[in-house]
């Protein structure tokens, strides 16, 4: 379909056909220089201590699970609301997810109360997903995790460059996981990084990045091994040198395409205050700095979500839903608490996302709140 505004749209140009002609060039294509170069200078940027890359946010959370050793018999405790990657690495590991409630309408990211109340005797981590690029509790869910001794993983995949007091998300668990997937704030199609201040951890995610090999092809390529041991089992979760070298070029209009994204959405929300205050924009006075990742709205209470997106896709507007809540799925029938996420199930059916990226215009951010409201009128 040709969407009049879809709901995301890359900035690419010139920069990135150049980053990657580069490479083609250079006779190298994984895992090298330019892969060094891109861990290196994201790394700086978060100002965390090493980040390693990976072939994508779902490799990244696998990995974190494996280096904190998660497997058989250990619960997760993670949101409802996120994405099924979230969930799914997880139960690679063997480990069983435990789904926790948001904190309310306005905060749609996972309850320190819910957290709380679901921690036993096998409970091992907590992993928390930055909604929208909106922070997480993060100090009192670091406080829970201390009493408890649990670990805490981020899925960092919507909160590129966002902060709380300061601090970027992802410095603020022991392992943090980012995604370059195509609808991401940092695009290289498919990629993603493991973040991490911890030594032994990150020693061990670049083992199992690498078939759980002590060396790669690089390190032999240079000249500086001649063979290597396997200690683990590991996968192959590489990112390529292309991939990396559009990382590179992507992160330096990072801080830039946040700033517009944040403006963007401030235009949203003054509009719908003004046009649509039926209509609930969450996050309103969050704490911290977002990376304002998607643009969520809910719905007023009884309006048909469908007929409304269907509204939408006739004026050319593209429009989605984040997120079917995880225990609703079928494979995640046998986790099914749902009877203990009633704020997950009230605002689950009402949500829908906006299209928001660096390119949109404010114009048609109003027609899109216009069509909002037309849509509202008929459903
Ligand atoms: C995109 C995303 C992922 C998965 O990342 P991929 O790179 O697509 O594997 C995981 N969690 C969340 C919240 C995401 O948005």
């Amino acid at each position: 379909m040709d969407w009049r505004i879809p709901l995301s749209d890359l900035d690419y140009g010139q920069e990135e056909e150049a980053a990657v002609h580069k490479v083609l060039r250079s006779g190298w294509l994984t895992m090298g220089e330019v892969t060094q170069a891109f861990e290196h200078e994201f790394a700086q940027y978060l100002g965390a201590k090493h980040a390693i890359a990976v072939s994508n946010g779902t490799a990244a959370l696998h990995l974190a699970c494996l280096s904190l050793g998660l497997g058989k018999g250990d619960e997760v405790i993670l949101p409802a609301l996120t994405f099924v990657a979230t969930a799914n690495a997880i139960l690679y590991t063997g480990a069983t997810p435990v789904f926790a409630d948001i904190e309310s309408e306005e905060d749609l990211t996972i309850s320190p109360d819910s957290i709380e109340a679901r921690i036993n005797d096998k409970t091992r981590a907590i992993m928390v997903m930055h909604y929208a690029g909106y922070a997480c509790d993060m100090p009192r869910i670091r406080e829970l995790a201390e009493k408890n001794n649990l670990v805490i993983i981020e899925d960092a995949a919507h909160a590129i460059g966002a902060e709380m007091d300061n601090n970027k998300l992802g410095l603020w668990g022991d392992v943090a996981c980012f995604s370059f997937f195509s609808n991401k704030n940092l695009i290289t199609g498919e990629g993603g990084m493991v973040v991490t201040d911890n030594d032994e951890i990150a020693e061990k995610i670049r083992i199992l990045r690498s078939h759980g090999m002590t060396t790669v092809t690089w390190d032999r390529h240079k000249g500086h091994a001649w063979s290597y041991d396997v200690v683990e089992l590991g996968y192959n979760y590489r990112l390529d040198e292309i991939r990396s070298a559009l990382g590179r070029v992507q992160l330096g209009k990072l801080e830039e395409n946040n700033a517009r994204r944040r403006s963007l959405t401030t235009h949203y929300r003054e509009l719908f205050q003004e046009l649509v205050p039926l209509v609930t924009v969450p996050f309103e006075n969050h704490p911290g700095i977002s990376s304002h990742h998607i643009m969520p709205i809910l719905l007023p209470r009884g309006s048909d979500r469908n007929a409304m997106m269907e509204s939408m896709k006739s004026e050319g507007i593209q429009t989605s839903i984040h997120y079917p809540p995880i225990n609703s799925f079928l494979r995640y029938n046998s986790y099914n608490n749902s009877v203990d996420l009633p704020k997950t199930e009230d605002i689950a059916g009402r949500e829908v996302t906006l299209p928001l990226f660096p390119t949109l215009d404010d114009s048609e951010v109003e027609i899109v709140v216009q069509a909002v409201w037309k849509s509202l009128q008929s459903v």
